[in-house]
């Protein structure tokens, strides 16, 4: 009976073990897409905000063009997040030449270098 119970405590632990890994897994993907919808709607409005400085600039007739660098960078570095969370996801980039799937971090297509627009 006791070994019954060993065996019976054994498969659970091991079943607890398993969802355990399933759910941590499953929560790094849920929070890579959490990361890549914030890091989204930063890269909106960092947009919004370029956009902003131009007008201001082209209606004024004043140079902002060091304002305009600072927020392009600050677009690179956010752009550069989402890469990363949607790395953390899985998600793939399908070439639109020959359909291969290329990761996100990849500028140029694996299987035949076609310039990837992400
Ligand atoms: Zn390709």
């Amino acid at each position: 009976m006791s070994q019954m119970t060993d065996k019976a405590i054994g498969i659970t632990r091991e079943v607890a073990h398993i969802f355990g890994d399933t759910a941590a897994k499953a929560v790094d993907v849920s929070k890579g897409y959490a990361r890549r919808a914030v890091s989204e709607a930063e890269l909106r409005k960092k947009i919004y905000e370029l956009g902003r400085i131009c007008y201001e600039m082209y209606c004024s007739g004043t140079d902002n063009s060091g304002l305009i660098k600072a927020k392009i960078e600050e677009i690179k570095e956010t752009e550069a997040h989402i890469r990363d969370a949607k790395e953390s996801t899985g998600v793939k980039v399908i070439c639109p030449v020959c359909g291969a799937q290329n990761t996100c971090s990849n500028t140029f297509c694996s299987k035949c270098g076609t310039h990837l627009n992400k």
